[in-house]
């Protein structure tokens, strides 16, 4: 699946399918016997999107036992997956919840995509949760919701744009107040930025963070976008694809190919360099935590990623 430096996507397009994925995720963790996160409006999404998905996985949440059958390491893989998304979204989840603890009442989040915090967590009086995403996603996402009976989060704010051009003019115009402080959080975004926009990306949350912020990143390995680590995902993506092929499926999206595999700023560095005071954890490290560790042999199946968290004094 090919895409462009400005092109747009809807939800089933291109990097829009991938917030479909994550939200696979965590449909599937919400559902299993000890959900490290439960995120009910997850399946919603799913269900909207029906035979549509570029996903093998949507309709059961879980793997089904015909494809378990036909590959049972990928029933491991994606188990796997669904272990470092709740990861994912639990190290999230707290890092919001902490900084609205310290008072803090503006959050940001970068390429919001299907997560729906602004509904699922227990926001204090007079938060304002700004999400920032493609026109057409959260124009999905909102009409998804509504379609279902779920009232509108009364803390939430769209700012449909692309985070390749001016968001913070859209932001400011949705009511974002540069002097208050604000929580930030860009997950599973970078990937799907190249080198520069990642860095316009961090001047622009610097510009807009009075003192007392704080932001929290989903940062990768610079392994991630090597050519090693591509032809690994890529093997990977051809054993998904063929099982795909045997299900008649033709369509399912190569995340892969999507990520801009380019060297780029060391998330941690940039962030140090800028004033931010930072403490991060590897994936592997955050998911064993959690007690979702994989085999040895299987870690290669979730993002090689380090989770940061900067503040601002
Ligand atoms: N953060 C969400 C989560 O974890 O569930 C979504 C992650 S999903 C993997 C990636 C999201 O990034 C998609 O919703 C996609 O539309 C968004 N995205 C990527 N590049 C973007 C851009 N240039 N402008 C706006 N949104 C972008």
């Amino acid at each position: 699946m090919s895409r462009s430096d400005n092109g747009t996507w809807d939800i089933t397009e291109s990097v829009g399918a991938t917030a479909l994925g994550v939200a696979a995720g965590r449909a599937a963790e919400t559902i299993s016997d000890d959900p490290l996160i439960r995120d009910p409006y997850a399946q919603m999404f799913l269900d909207a999107v029906g035979d549509s998905s570029p996903h093998l996985y949507v309709h059961d949440g879980e793997l089904s036992p015909e494809l378990a059958e036909i590959d049972p390491r990928i029933g491991e893989w994606m188990q796997a997956m669904r272990g470092y998304v709740a990861s994912r979204t639990r190290y999230f989840d707290e890092f919001f919840l902490a900084a609205a603890g310290t008072g803090i009442r503006q959050a940001v989040i970068l390429a919001a995509g299907l997560d729906a915090r602004a509904w699922r967590l227990d926001w204090p009086a007079g938060s304002r949760v700004f999400e920032l995403d493609q026109p057409k996603v959260l124009e999905f996402k909102t009409s998804t919701l509504a379609s279902q009976g779920v009232a509108q989060a009364p803390v939430q704010l769209s700012v449909p744009v692309d985070l390749r051009h001016d968001w913070p003019a859209a932001l400011r115009a949705a009511g974002f107040d540069p002097t208050a402080p604000t929580a930030w959080s860009a997950e599973g975004l970078l990937p799907y930025l190249n080198s520069a926009a990642q860095d316009l990306l961090f001047e622009r949350i610097a510009d807009l963070s009075a003192p007392g912020s704080r932001v929290a990143v989903e940062a990768f390995a610079a392994d991630l976008f090597s050519a090693e680590s591509n032809a690994q995902r890529e093997a990977q993506m051809q054993r998904y694809r063929e099982v795909a092929a045997k299900l008649g499926r033709a369509d399912v999206l190569s995340t892969g190919s999507l990520f801009y595999e380019e060297e780029r700023s060391d998330v941690v560095e940039w962030l140090s360099e800028h004033g931010w005071q930072t403490t991060a954890i590897g994936g592997v490290d955050l998911m064993a935590r959690n007690g979702r560790g994989v085999a040895a042999d299987l870690d290669d199946a979730t993002p090689q990623s380090v989770f940061v968290e900067g503040r601002l004094s």
